[in-house]
Order: C-alpha cells, then sequence, then structure tokens
C-alpha cells in the first residue's frame, strides 16, 4: 500500500458554551470549556489514518501545553509524526470558539502553522503511487514545494480548497485532484450556485476553473453528495440519507478518505463513493477529528 502524506494545519479548538453572546466590551458567565483537536490538515491525517492508509503528517506544533496534548491525540490515531516540528517561535495554532444561541463565533490564531516553510516539507520523501493533501491553512509557498516534490517522485496531489483564499493559479498547474465545497466552487469560479440543485450549474461552474483535461474536480455538496469531473465528463454520487448531528469535519473525512483509498490502489470512482459514505457516518456524530469513521466502521456500512 502505497504512503497518504498530509501537509497542514494543525490547532486546539478551544470551546466556551454560554447562554448568550457577551456584547462588545461585556462579560458573561459561560456554561462549559471543552477542547477538541483540529485543524484541516490534522483532521485530514486523522480521517486517511483511521480508514487504514500510512499516514505521515507534515506540520508544526508550539512548545506548549496544547502542542504535547496534541501530538499524543494525533500519536494514538496512528499519524505518523517524524516531521511535524516543534517551534519556540510560536504558539500551537488555536481557535477560540464561542458557542451560545445555536451560534456561534470563531478567533482562529494561526501560530506555528503560519511558520510551516519550504525547509518543513523537503524532508519527507515521497514514492511512486504516494499521495500528498494539502489545503489552505499553511503557506502558499510550503504548499508549491510540496506538491513539486511529489510530482517529481510520481505521486499524486490533492488540494482541499479550504478556506477559500486568494491564490495565484499557477498552483492549480501542479494539482491533480481538486476538492472544493459548493460555496468556495462559487467564489472560485465567480457564480452564483446558492439554493440551486441544480448538477448542470454545478458541472459548468466546475468546467469554467479551465484546470485542464486529465485533472479532476470534485465539489462536495453537503447532504446532496458530490459531483466531480473524471476526465472533463460528471460524475454523480448521491449523498446518504442519514440523520445529521454535526457536519464538523465532515469535508476533511471526505478528503482524507479519497487519499487513503487512492493510496491503496482503488479508482477514483470508488474511492469518491467510498469517501461519501465515510462523511456521511461521520456526520452522525459530534466533533470533527473524534468523529472519523474508522474501516470497520465503514466495512460495516458496506455490508
Ligand atoms: P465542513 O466545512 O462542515 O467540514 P464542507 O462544507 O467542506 O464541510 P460538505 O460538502 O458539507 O463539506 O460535506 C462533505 C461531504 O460529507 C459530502 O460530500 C457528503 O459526502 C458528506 N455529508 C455532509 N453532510 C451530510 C449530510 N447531512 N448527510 C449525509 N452526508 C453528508
Amino acid at each position: 500500500m502505497s504512503r497518504v502524506f498530509v501537509a497542514g494545519s494543525i490547532n486546539m479548538d478551544v470551546v466556551a458554551t454560554a447562554d448568550r453572546h457577551p456584547r462588545l466590551g461585556e462579560t458573561v458567565a459561560g456554561r462549559e470549556v471543552l477542547y477538541f483537536p483540529g485543524g484541516k490538515g490534522a483532521n485530514q491525517a486523522v480521517s486517511a489514518a483511521k480508514l487504514g492508509a500510512p499516514t505521515t503528517l507534515i506540520g508544526r506544533l508550539g512548545a506548549d501545553a496544547f502542542g504535547k496534548q496534541l501530538k499524543a491525540y494525533l500519536g494514538a490515531q496512528g499519524v505518523d509524526l517524524s516531521f511535524v516540528q516543534k517551534t519556540e517561535e510560536a504558539h500551537t495554532g488555536t481557535a477560540i470558539i464561542t458557542v451560545a444561541d445555536a451560534d456561534n463565533t470563531i478567533v482562529v490564531v494561526p501560530g506555528a502553522n503560519a511558520l510551516v516553510g519550504v525547509d518543513d516539507v523537503a524532508a519527507p520523501i515521497f514514492a511512486k503511487g504516494d499521495i500528498a493533501v494539502s489545503q489552505f491553512e499553511i503557506p502558499l509557498p510550503a504548499i508549491s514545494a510540496f506538491f513539486q516534490r511529489a510530482r517529481a517522485a510520481g505521486a499524486t496531489t490533492i488540494l482541499n480548497l479550504a478556506p477559500a483564499i486568494e491564490f495565484g493559479r499557477e498552483l492549480l498547474d501542479l494539482v491533480d485532484i481538486l476538492i472544493l465545497n459548493e460555496s468556495e466552487l462559487g467564489l472560485l469560479a465567480k457564480r452564483d450556485l446558492h439554493d440551486t440543485d441544480d448538477h448542470a450549474r454545478f458541472t459548468e461552474a466546475a468546467r469554467s476553473l479551465q484546470t485542464g483535461r486529465g485533472k479532476i474536480i470534485c465539489v462536495t455538496l453537503g447532504k446532496r453528495g458530490v459531483l466531480a469531473l473524471v476526465n472533463n465528463e460528471p460524475l454523480i454520487i448521491h449523498g446518504e440519507s442519514v440523520k445529521a448531528v454535526d457536519t464538523t469535519g465532515a469535508g476533511d473525512c471526505f478528503v482524507g478518505a479519497v487519499a487513503a483509498q487512492l493510496a491503496s490502489g482503488k479508482t477514483i470512482a470508488d474511492a469518491l463513493t467510498y469517501a461519501n459514505i465515510a462523511a456521511s457516518i461521520s456526520v452522525q456524530r459530534m466533533g470533527a477529528a473524534p468523529s472519523m469513521p474508522t474501516m470497520e466502521e465503514v466495512s460495516a456500512f458496506l455490508r
């Protein structure tokens, strides 16, 4: 089996719950504080590892308590952390989230994630058939260098275009598989895709990205499933009908599952079908990384 390499962010999400949000300048008493491992890179690596792929994460943690906790957690999920560096120059990436009235506010401080550089991605050795995965929560030069090295070794590159940011389109030349959600597609293709169920409109928007033949574009559509362009032809995978309790991290679960399946030699169509099922299991549980299913859980669903 080939390896999955994920270069990306590692965060601690600190969630404070309260009866209501404070107004500007006000202090309110909260109910509880919860700590969740997060960051798209870490979540995607956990997803791939739990689904059975040998998975290496490349990123940075601060020399602090959150860094220690995240390292222990990710290691316990089976993620190889040999290329996660500890830095004295910044704290571990942290998201401060307040939840009240079924609504949230979020401040994300990238910290150590912002220091991931070209040198960080120079160490891992790719082999032909490996899968290299990244997203937009680490600096762009590191992502480009990571994909260049992966491509040179014959690995397949997957870019999860999240969160939506401005980026130079040359990066797309280094990408084999682009994964994005419908709002990210709307922003990138400059189309209003709100309130549409029309696959033809998503297909047209995805085609407008003009990323070239041979590339695969995969648009996740929440409970409606997935629409992919493979060899420029649409492939539709319908969403699973499940009772969703928390969709946080569904996209990350999907990306990690696609990578794990491709690393095990599956076709893109099979990988997308499997990832759609894995992500539908993750939305039935709370949290991001903790909600990612194991290979056995997906197999049980398929039986
Ligand atoms: P998030 O930002 O919440 O992590 P996202 O916006 O990146 O998610 P989505 O398109 O919402 O990504 O979801 C990713 C995949 O998860 C979908 O393509 C689908 O396979 C699965 N999924 C998400 N929501 C549901 C749901 N309510 N029911 C079944 N499957 C779902």
